[in-house]
């Protein structure tokens, strides 16, 4: 199955995606990663899309829609894959279609308050991304990666004032997607209102949504 995972940042669709791919076996591919990783390896083209991440801003429509497009032509993604990030605007979706045919989009609906409060106590590992919470998603050793023993770090972007330019920017270039998969009938939603609830709540619900899709098709 080829689903989107959408919301604005800190909704939770990297820890969801990257439960649901063990679960799934498909692909956990987040745009936002491929960025981070252009941008360690020091690349020229990470040396241009740096100064986007880390302002908050997107990334310019043609890059990402290269880099993804890319990915996609991997053979691991014949089965399927969770998209993470991508597309974050109208002309990424465009593209999207026209390189595969997505079954299913999950919006994370999510308040603002618990948007800032989780981003702020969010720590990623620099070595295999994946990502901690202070407050809800505690790794088990102070600033180490339970998964591989790198070290964690807080993003560039989740410094409280980039927080709000990026919450800015999905409002104004994310947001009207939802439209755009409703009126294709492939979203469905699924909201948090609660900062403590568990990810694997959310994640039972989303596969609850997985399967009916599937009987239904
Ligand atoms: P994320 O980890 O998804 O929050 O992405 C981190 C940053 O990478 C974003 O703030 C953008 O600068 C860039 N980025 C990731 N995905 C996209 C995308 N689909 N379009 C444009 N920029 C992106």
């Amino acid at each position: 199955m080829k689903i989107v995972m959408l919301g604005p940042p800190g909704a939770g669709k990297g820890t969801y995606a990257s439960r649901l791919t063990v679960k799934l076996g498909v692909p956990h591919i987040s745009t936002g990663d491929m960025v981070r990783d252009e941008i360690k390896k020091q690349t020229e083209l990470g040396r241009r899309i740096k100064e986007y991440s880390d302002r908050g801003a997107l990334v310019p429509d043609e890059i990402i829609i290269k880099l993804l497009a890319e990915r996609l032509k991997k053979p691991d993604c014949d089965g399927g894959f969770i998209l993470d990030g991508f597309p974050r605007t109208i002309r990424q979706a465009e593209a999207l279609e026209k390189i595969a045919k997505i079954d299913l989009v999950i919006n994370l609906n999510v308040p603002d308050e618990i948007i800032i409060t989780r981003l702020s106590n969010r720590l990623i590992c620099r070595e295999c991304g994946a990502i901690y919470n202070l407050l809800t998603l505690k790794p088990k050793r102070d600033r180490i990666c339970d998964k591989c023993g790198g070290p964690l770090y807080q993003r560039e972007d989740d410094r409280p004032e980039v927080i709000k330019e990026r919450l800015d920017v999905y409002r104004r270039q994310t947001e009207p997607l939802i439209e755009y998969y409703e009126r294709k009938g492939l979203l469905r939603n699924v909201s948090c209102n609660d900062l403590m609830t568990p990810p694997e709540v959310m994640i039972e619900r989303i596969i609850e949504i997985i399967e009916e899709k599937k009987r239904s098709s």
